[in-house]
């Protein structure tokens, strides 16, 4: 475990562990205990008019996650509320 980034901004391209299952999630691989890496910080808002609109506060940031599905070999997304980092939801990898 490593303590999360000083800056947000570098919270992209971080491995992560779940604590939770993520809230939104269409493959059912984000789940508590799982792996994935953190791929962008979104706002919700500009999901609105996209394929995934991010539920609740528009002006709440979220992480969207990737992590590659061990079934199809492809990579798959889930999106994560950023509070959950506060929270202890999401924990931080240490860089291998
Ligand atoms: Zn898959």
């Amino acid at each position: 475990m490593a303590d999360a980034p000083r800056f947000k901004k570098d919270y992209p391209g971080k491995q992560i562990t779940l604590r939770q299952d993520a809230p939104e999630d269409r493959c059912g691989l984000f789940i508590a205990g799982a792996t994935a890496r953190i791929d962008r910080r979104v706002k919700a808002r500009d999901t609105m008019l996209g394929p995934w609109s991010l539920p609740g506060d528009q002006d709440a940031w979220w992480l969207r996650l990737n992590l590659r599905c061990p079934h199809c070999g492809h990579t798959h997304e889930a999106f994560v509320p950023e509070a959950w980092i506060a929270q202890g939801l999401i924990v931080f990898l240490d860089e291998e």
